[in-house]
């Protein structure tokens, strides 16, 4: 199956074409110079703006200019819209700016990375998941470089990004050439985007083997062999850090006929779209993937699916399409994209969203384009700009009609116009007018989506009944194609129930394709507009006790009879069989992409009427642990997680990190620290939960002074929580530098959480 060029698709008004809008103003708002300025200061050119804050100067600067590459070509060749061709060639001619500065060829934004490149050359390499030779993330930053002036070049055809690009790369080659295998497997351990992915671009750019060597040894062994033999060892993994990997072994399996690196990619969308990801189409919970036998972890959490995550499970399914044209691919592509995608952009501000909730009565709140400069505001500069690239497919002539969004596709190579109207999901009913310059025979192909499960479809061609024979769950329409032929055709839509995909007794609903969510209150929205804090991607406003949500009283599993249509074109829906207490309750269900600035919920607990009781004791109990723990917090870190981790500005020698269970880990025979906030200066208390072994010992030291032990506690799960007092002085510091060092001989033991409380 092949792509058309995007260039050669155009939205028609809808949904779609409003986010494309959108998205543009918040591109176009970005200024360019202040992007480019951590690549000027690097190269050593004098400064013509101040960087921007947030992530881009705190370490990863210059990630969210690699992004801002893709996104102008993704919309350059999406729209034609010349105000944003002319940024991209003005960010191109300064980036070639600075690559002249330096005799090898590099570009780069990553604060003195030129100088750990060659340490990295000289084989001195210090790896954890979240730093490189003591950066951030090095390696995830400058892939993002790589693919936007790929991005440059296969969007728009630019040479210049082309030549800069092999440039770069060879640059690259003059490091990485000169490390063994071992050597570049332990670089891998950090982070490092779909680094694998864009050298395998390259080696299809230019035909050149070495590139496709490149690529090979930059593919993250740990990872790619238990995919291979068919194994599911996600857990606890950091979850974006995996997917571009995979992405990458799909892409150089293709390139090398390497079938069992194509199956690993397979194996690795099988298990991630089947057993980890919910209705939305997102998966993980604090950006980690959670146990597949239990979602509870993302039922009560403020931090559900990451829109990154997506973003690249939406690569990974349009190369997996291409490959292997399954109609599976595109189920889940079209999921994603209405339920996740659209729905993280702010529909006025065009702030993008991090993390998606999934807790029942939370929110999610937008990036601000002056102020945040997350990876999901990077990502998500592109997402909004490429919803033409699958509308369309073909099979040398024949046509697929993947996608139900009205749009234009004008194929000049096969001089064929095909133009489709929708209102789809606000109505069933599609048109397809195609117009031909040469009469010819071929097929059009229309995807016969899983959600209709098996229901009829309607077609006429011309105005005339037609039957149709289906081929791979797509109507086939074979035919003398001549002039211009009209296709009409109906998708019956109807509301669905799914459970989470481990059994669990939660439901979420759907209408054809899109999820329904009920939209809650607007109380304590704390945040809703992200400042430039580094934790300001979370929403941290109150979390709302759980067992005041009510539960679905379902005598049996027939849950999607209690959802009633209100109004289908405008997408209403009324849910009932609610229980609260002992009232019953009715609640508005509408699409989820258009539900903002708001709570809401999307999953619902469901019991049978004899256990309702007992379910709601059990959860006032939990819920009363959960939120006093929650309102006596000043400051939280999750250990060995990246992001609480890099946030509290972590430093550590002789530590490592690790997954037992559900739980995330640092610890070993050196020590760490922690910069925490001491919010209002309200602490009282400093609380740390570990899973203790035979040699765990460690000192606690705030400011450098030795704390001494107030009380332990056990947990019923072997993990033990040590609570330290804060002396009068040390309460009244805003930061305080938490240090945990093991005792002489012995180690720190698995500490798994540091908190400041009340
Ligand atoms: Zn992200």
């Amino acid at each position: 199956m092949e792509l058309f060029p995007l260039s050669s698709v155009r939205l028609e008004n809808g949904l779609f074409k409003d986010a494309q809008e959108t998205a543009i103003r918040y591109i176009l708002a970005l200024k360019t110079d202040r992007l480019l300025a951590p690549y000027r200061r690097e190269a050593g050119l004098p400064a013509k703006a101040e960087s921007y804050g947030n992530w881009e100067n705190t370490g990863l600067d210059g990630h969210m200019g690699g992004h801002y590459l893709s996104a102008l070509s993704l919309m350059t060749a999406a729209t034609g819209n010349q105000l944003i061709k002319d940024r991209l060639n003005y960010m191109l001619g300064e980036l070639k700016r600075c690559q002249e500065q330096d005799p090898d060829g590099y570009i780069g934004g990553i604060p003195g990375g030129k100088e750990m490149w060659k340490e990295i050359r000289d084989g001195k390499i210090d790896a954890a998941s979240f730093s490189l030779n003591g950066k951030w993330v090095p390696i995830y930053n400058i892939h993002k470089l790589f693919a936007g002036l790929i991005d440059a070049y296969y969007y728009t055809g630019n040479e210049e990004a082309k030549q800069m690009v092999f440039k770069l790369a060879d640059w690259w080659l003059g490091i990485f050439g000169e490390l063994t295998d071992q050597q570049i497997q332990t670089v891998l351990a950090s982070e490092h985007g779909g680094i694998n992915e864009v050298f395998a671009d390259l080696a299809q750019i230019s035909g050149n083997p070495e590139y496709l060597r490149m690529a090979q040894r930059l593919s993250h062994r740990a990872i790619l062999e238990p995919l291979e033999d068919g194994k599911d060892e996600l857990t606890g993994l950091h979850a974006n850090t995996q997917i571009p990997k995979v992405i990458g072994f799909e892409k150089i399996g293709a390139l090398s006929d390497s079938l069992s690196w194509i199956n690993a990619a397979r194996f690795f969308w099988e298990t991630v779209v089947g057993n980890r990801t919910v209705s939305i189409g997102g998966n993980s919970e604090s950006e980690h993937f959670h146990s597949r036998n239990s979602f509870e972890k993302m039922l009560s959490s403020r931090e559900g699916p990451e829109t990154c995550n997506t973003y690249n499970m939406l690569k990974l399914s349009k190369a997996l399409y291409l490959q292997h044209p399954e109609r599976k691919y595109i189920d889940y592509y079209e999921r994603a994209t209405y339920n996740h995608i659209l729905s993280s952009q702010h529909p006025g501000t065009g702030g993008f969203v991090y993390f998606t909730s999934i807790r029942p009565n939370h929110y999610r709140v937008y990036s601000q384009a002056q102020l945040s400069f997350w990876c999901c505001v990077g990502s998500g500069l592109e997402n909004h700009a490429k919803y033409g690239e699958l509308i369309y497919s073909h099979k040398g002539k024949d046509i697929y009609v993947n996608l139900f969004i009205p749009s234009t596709l004008n194929w000049e190579q096969g001089g064929i116009k095909l133009h489709q109207e929708t209102r789809f999901p606000h109505g069933t009913a599609s048109e397809l007018t195609l117009e031909i310059a040469e009469a010819e025979t071929f097929s059009v192909f229309i995807r016969k989506p899983d959600w209709l499960e098996g229901q009829h479809v309607n077609l006429l061609v011309n105005g005339k009944n037609m039957s149709y024979k289906e081929e791979g769950e797509y109507i086939q329409i074979n035919r003398r194609w001549e002039g211009k032929t009209l296709i009409s055709f109906d998708l019956p839509m109807r509301v669905r129930a799914e459970f989470l995909p481990s059994g669990e007794p939660w439901v979420s609903y759907s209408y054809g394709p899109i999820v329904l969510a009920a939209k809650k209150g607007t109380e304590d929205l704390k945040g809703l507009f992200a400042d430039d804090k580094r934790m300001g991607h979370i929403g941290s406003g109150a979390l709302l006790p759980m067992d005041k949500n009510p539960i679905l009283v379902a005598p049996d599993q027939d849950v999607a009879g209690f959802v009633h249509t209100l109004d289908a074109g405008n997408l209403r829906f009324e849910l009932d069989h609610l229980c609260q207490g002992n009232a019953e309750e009715k609640i508005t269900l509408q699409p989820f992409f258009s539900l903002h600035d708001a709570r809401y919920t999307l999953y619902w607990r469901v019991a049978d009427r004899h256990s309702l009781d007992s379910i709601n004791r059990e959860a006032h109990l939990h819920e009363q642990r959960q939120l006093a723990l929650d309102s006596n917090m000043v400051d939280l870190i999750a250990l060995g997680e990246q992001q609480p981790e890099a946030d509290h500005h972590m430093q550590q020698e002789e530590t490592y990190t690790g997954v037992l269970g559900d739980y995330h880990w640092r610890g070993g025979p050196g020590w760490f620290s922690y910069e925490l906030n001491n919010k209002n200066q309200s602490a009282k208390a400093i609380y740390i939960k570990q899973i203790p072994d035979a040699v765990s010992c460690y000192e606690l030291t705030v400011d450098g002074q030795l704390l001494r032990k107030e009380k332990q506690l056990a947990n019923t799960d072997g993990s033990i929580i040590v609570v330290f007092k804060l002396n009068a002085p040390l309460a009244r510091r805003d930061k305080l530098q938490v240090k945990v060092s093991a005792c002489v001989d012995k180690e720190t033991g698995k500490v798994v959480e540091i908190r400041l409380l009340k």
